[in-house]
């Protein structure tokens, strides 16, 4: 097994398939915007939105090309915010290159106030964008974001992004104790911006918070989708953590590597 350092997995995704991972930040500590309570990166001070180049095409090309495992999606997630990297488009490009698999990108949305920002993602097949919140209340308590990340603007951002997407878009909620009874406000906010897709998630593996056991989690799902067809917003497909079975995948990546990433021994995909 490798100890890649850009990319890592295959692993076995409830919402992607087989996927495997493309990290655009890569650094030893997390690069993010949001310091989330039940992030499995542990836990440091949120970042301001400033973009940087971290990872050079051609180094993450030269990886891509030691591994063979197919994929259903090559996705961009990893040690934090992949917007955060201001290279995007170029590794975008470099992994259009060299795999034929589709692209997948796992977002926390703080960035889709930017244009550029919503440009670049839009390149990309499916976006997995975060939406915890229905308030910036919550959204402070639960997503504890960095200095000049505001709910309204990430709201706007996403439903602006939506809007103009070319690809497909799944808004992703991490369902805790804090904001599992917000079920009526969230399923307001994703009829308006509209994805093709909620997904909605608990932390199941190892982090500072407990998940919600499987009833729990299906009686939000059915809150959700109540309030979302009373709203005339039926269309949008629900799923969640517990209804979905992710594919066994054996990682070609050495179990750090995935370890490093928030991802279990078996290479399952984490709760990010
Ligand atoms: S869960 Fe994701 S968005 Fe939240 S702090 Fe961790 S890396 Fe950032």
């Amino acid at each position: 097994m490798n100890s890649f350092k850009y990319c890592y997995g295959p692993v076995g995704s409830w919402r992607l398939g087989v996927s495997l991972g493309i990290d655009p930040v890569s650094q030893p500590e997390k690069i993010c915007t949001f310091d989330c309570t039940y992030c499995q990166l542990g836990t440091r001070a949120a970042q301001a939105a400033r973009r940087q180049v971290y990872v050079s095409p051609a180094d993450l090309g030269a990886e891509l090309d030691l591994i063979k495992a197919p994929a259903d999606y090559l996705t961009f997630s990893g040690r934090g915010e992949p917007t955060m990297a201001s290279n995007l488009p170029e590794l975008l490009l470099e992994c259009g290159h060299r795999r034929p698999e589709k692209t997948a990108i796992i977002t926390n949305a703080s960035m889709m106030y930017s244009e550029k920002v919503r440009e670049e993602l839009a390149s990309f097949d499916f976006v997995l964008a975060k939406l915890d919140a229905p308030d910036s209340g919550l959204f402070g308590s639960i997503n504890r974001p960095g200095p000049g990340v505001y709910f309204e603007e990430v709201l706007r951002g996403l439903i602006l992004f939506s809007k103009g997407r070319r690809g497909r878009l799944a808004i992703q909620t991490m369902v805790l104790a804090a904001n599992k009874d917000q079920a009526k406000g969230l399923a307001r906010l994703y009829a308006d911006i509209g994805p093709d897709e909620v997904q909605l998630n608990t932390p199941l593996r190892p982090c500072a918070e407990r998940p919600l056991p499987r009833e729990e989690l299906e009686a939000v799902a059915a809150a959700v989708s109540a309030e979302l067809s009373r709203l005339g917003a039926g269309a949008i497909r629900i799923i969640n953590v517990y209804g979905e079975k992710a594919p066994e995948v054996e990682p070609v990546s050495a179990p750090d590597t995935l370890l490093r990433r928030g991802k279990t021994r078996g290479g399952k995909e984490g709760g990010k």
